[in-house]
């Protein structure tokens, strides 16, 4: 385990360097940490709510839109028609994550008009998002995406980070050649930044923390086990930043408690993960909200937030973050 007390960040003026030289007119909100060093993942929230946006509301800066993120200007997890109403100007990602494929994360019109190069499904439904998207870009006449196939576990490099897709506990109807399709989690790393992106889910499931490097099984501090290509073998590492849903808002009896999260269920699950050393942030950065119970779609984050046990943030649309 690395000694997080010479955890160093970046400093607003160099963000703003490289955001300027990735043809980005944008400012970073926040920043964590106050020195030199070139660390931590630039995340943007282009919508942090649930499912149920309505057009008539984009107008409307407290609604929060489906959710979606933005990461160093070159990467999105999750892309809807909604993404777009937050993209910095002159933004032109380079490739898309999908964590599964409901209508709030998932739609191949938006895709193909991103002009993201690559999207990266998770495999039981790739062949069937090909299709999809291929004949989005037919109709749209602009050229498709390559859609790339991402089993569990394998980590592939995009924009200078490494995103590795695990599972998630959701669940849609999707069914590509007799399989069901499996939704993700992400890990997204940049040098020494391990960034957590969950949603949707009902907690971690335990095969996605044995990837991860958070499961019961491994010890924090302990050595690193020798390279494997098992993605379940994994060494004890801490994640330095985390993004969870919170759709089931305070209701912790939520009859969606299969497939999301209420906000006790993120409080319980950041406390341990703190308490034992396997999440490890940077000094005054939260656990971040996202995917908001349709109760807060209008409520200003302030609200939401002297709502929220400690430790705890709600996203907005925009905001924009450099964690880890
Ligand atoms: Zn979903
Ligand atoms: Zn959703």
């Amino acid at each position: 385990m690395k000694n997080m007390t010479t955890r160093r960040h970046f400093l607003a003026s160099t963000a703003a360097t490289a955001l300027a030289a990735a043809g980005c007119s944008t400012t970073i909100a926040e920043t964590v940490g106050s020195t030199t060093s070139n660390r931590g993942i630039r995340v943007r929230f282009l919508g942090s709510g649930a499912a149920g946006w309505k057009s008539e509301w984009a107008k409307n800066p407290h609604m929060r839109r489906q959710s979606s993120l933005l990461l160093e200007n070159k990467v999105m997890i999750d892309c809807t028609m909604c993404a777009f109403d937050k993209m910095p100007a002159g933004c032109r990602p380079e490739a898309l994550f999908q964590t599964h494929s409901h209508g709030d994360h998932y739609n191949p019109s938006a895709a193909v008009k991103s002009g993201v190069k690559r999207m990266y499904v998770q495999e039981t439904w790739s062949a069937a998002a090909r299709k999809e998207v291929a004949e989005a870009a037919a109709k749209l006449n602009l050229p498709a995406p390559e859609v790339i196939a991402l089993p569990f576990g394998k980590a592939v490099e995009e924009s200078g980070m490494r995103f590795t897709g695990v599972p998630a506990n959701h669940s849609t109807s999707r069914v590509t050649d007799g399989v069901l399709e499996r939704t993700s989690l992400y890990l997204v790393e940049k040098g020494p930044s391990r960034l957590l992106y969950a949603t949707d889910t009902g907690g971690i499931p335990g095969d996605a923390a044995r990837m991860i490097g958070i499961d019961p099984h491994v010890t924090p501090g302990t050595k690193k086990k020798p390279f494997t290509d098992n993605p379940y073998v994994h060494a004890a590492e801490p994640i330095t930043a985390f993004i969870m849903e919170a759709t089931n808002g305070a209701n912790d009896d939520d009859f969606r408690i299969f497939v999301h999260s209420s906000v006790q269920t993120v409080a319980r699950i950041a406390n341990m993960l703190k308490r034992t050393k396997r999440l490890v942030l940077p000094p005054g950065q939260s656990v971040m909200l996202t995917h908001l119970a349709v109760k807060y779609r209008s409520w200003p984050s302030e609200k939401i937030n002297a709502e929220l046990p400690e430790g705890l943030r709600a996203a907005y649309d925009g905001l924009e973050l450099l964690l880890g």
